[in-house]
């Protein structure tokens, strides 16, 4: 077992760590190795996205709106829809109500809209299918119980760009602050089959309205309609504490306690279920991506992780409580499921060979210029 000497990944979160003589982890060698074709900084980042705005308005010219972008109320979507605007893109802004929003991201969310003056599509997600489909994650007991958002989001994002005729999707992904990433940790964005195998295995019911997409799907849209995606934030020096200042400032914006609790079930999921049962603390990864940015030290990283999440046990007892409620989920059910053997994403049917051997390619295309990065 050992510690990366730049971040905080250790060897011990899984076999997709690895650490070199130098005694770097592979997730910081990739990042000095990817980020100056990766992101575009000062005015050289600016020039590079007024282009982008420029040709894809020509994509664009019979549209209201040139690209969809997904909103959440947290930080990086409200910034990059602040960001978009600003730069002249004419985004429709897509919201997806999956039943767990927090008030602040609610009110955060109607704060952007207004003051940039935006339409705003919000697809309700079915409750009672979609709390299903979250039982059967925490049944499976595999660590990857956010997958069904994220997954529906994507697919709801595409679908939007669909319907509106859009072929551009804006993306709050980043570099700076998002580089590393533990398959053994959450796995399941792009793969369908393993979402639907998980739910055939221990889901009470058929996912009838809950949106899908096979790869072939996948390739449909972004190949055959042509339908891009730009990581944005990529080309504007992106640091989570000037954009929050910068949210604060115009519009009013709520800051959250922790990175992800816009949805009280990420705070339940990355607070109690992932440390609790899986020994994961989703903050090393957070933390670790900063570090390789430069935006924090390690001293400090290690610092912020030996405190404790911010609830104290009576708050979590209360959350927990409420979302057993709403999950239709008992006590000793849920304990049942803490105590269970844990499994991994690839114990169960998925698409994980061909997801990797897709990235294998774009990697190749991309040496060749062939793919844009
Ligand atoms: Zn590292």
């Amino acid at each position: 077992m050992a510690e990366c000497i730049k971040c905080l990944m250790d060897t011990e979160y899984g076999g997709s760590i690895r650490i070199d003589r130098s005694g770097l982890c592979n997730q910081c060698i990739d990042f000095v190795k990817n980020v100056r074709n990766r992101t575009k900084s000062g005015s050289e980042g600016e020039q590079a996205l007024r282009k982008i705005v420029i040709n894809n308005r020509q994509r664009h010219s019979n549209n209201e709106y040139d690209c969809i972008l997904g909103i959440s109320g947290g930080v990086d979507s409200c910034f990059l829809a602040h960001s978009a605007v600003k730069f002249g893109f004419k985004p429709l802004l897509v919201h997806v109500d999956n039943g767990w929003n927090t008030p602040t991201s609610v009110g955060n969310i109607e704060k952007i809209v207004d003051g940039l003056n935006l339409d705003l599509v919000t697809y309700v997600l079915d409750f009672e299918e979609f709390s299903s489909l979250q039982r059967a994650f925490l049944k499976a007991s595999v660590p990857d119980g956010e997958i069904p958002t994220d997954f529906a989001i994507q697919v709801l994002l595409w679908k939007a760009a669909r319907e509106h005729g859009v072929k551009t999707i804006l993306t709050g992904m980043n570099y700076f602050t998002e580089s590393g990433h533990i398959p053994e940790w959450s796995y399941g964005h792009s793969d369908w089959k393993y979402i639907n195998a998980i739910n055939e295995a221990f889901g009470d019911r058929p996912l009838n309205s809950y949106p899908k997409m096979t790869l072939p799907d996948l390739f449909k849209f972004t190949y055959l309609r042509n339908i891009k995606r730009v990581s944005m934030l990529n080309y504007l020096d992106y640091e989570r504490v000037a954009a929050e200042k910068v949210l604060v400032e115009n519009y009013d914006w709520e800051k959250y306690v922790g990175k992800h609790n816009e949805s009280t079930y990420t705070k339940f999921y990355q607070e109690i279920v992932l440390p609790s049962k899986f020994g994961i603390d989703k903050r090393i990864l957070h933390l670790s991506d900063l570090i390789r940015a430069n935006q924090m030290t390690k001293v400090q990283a290690k610092e912020i992780l030996s405190k404790d999440f911010s609830s104290s046990a009576s708050k979590e007892r209360i959350l927990i409580k409420y979302i057993l409620k709403r999950l239709a989920l008992s006590e000793s059910e849920f304990q049942v499921i803490m105590n269970d053997k844990n499994q991994l994403y690839s114990d169960f049917p998925n698409n994980s060979r061909y997801v990797s051997a897709i990235r294998a390619i774009i990697q190749i295309l991309r040496k060749f210029k062939m793919y844009p990065h």
